[in-house]
């Protein structure tokens, strides 16, 4: 399940960034790590104030288990150091730590056309080892 929480992601702003004369991109006190040949994921504009990694991010289409109940989803946050996902609204995050399942997770949320069942029923099989 998704957890809510208030902390906020930081957007990269111009001061963070340079560019070579080769029009490569560096980031001051940022890192960029992606270690997954992933499809999908792309970079996002936000980074990750927890580890000063940018976040990558993937457009879905899905309904999420969070806090809250069921969300619809159109967007899919990434922390590679982290290992959690994040679904951004305008003053909330709701994350998921997937901790040790990290990569298994993201590969389904990679390949994943609009079907996400695997990833709920796996969530539940947990929350239910939980209780
Ligand atoms: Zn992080």
């Amino acid at each position: 399940m998704f957890k809510k929480s208030s902390k906020k992601f930081e957007l990269i702003s111009p001061d963070n960034i340079y560019y070579s004369y080769t029009g490569e991109i560096f980031y001051k006190g940022i890192k960029n790590v992606w270690n997954y040949e992933t499809v999908t994921f792309k970079k996002s504009e936000y980074y990750c104030k927890d580890c000063n990694t940018i976040l990558y991010n993937k457009k879905i289409n899905l309904e999420l288990n969070t806090e809250d109940g069921i969300k619809k989803v159109n967007n899919i946050y990434s922390c590679v150091s982290c290992k959690k996902f994040h679904i951004i609204e305008n003053d909330l995050v709701y994350t998921y730590d997937a901790g040790e399942d990290f990569e298994k997770k993201l590969y389904e949320f990679d390949e994943l056309k609009n079907n996400i069942e695997t990833f709920q029923y796996v969530d539940r099989e947990k929350d239910l080892k939980n209780k």
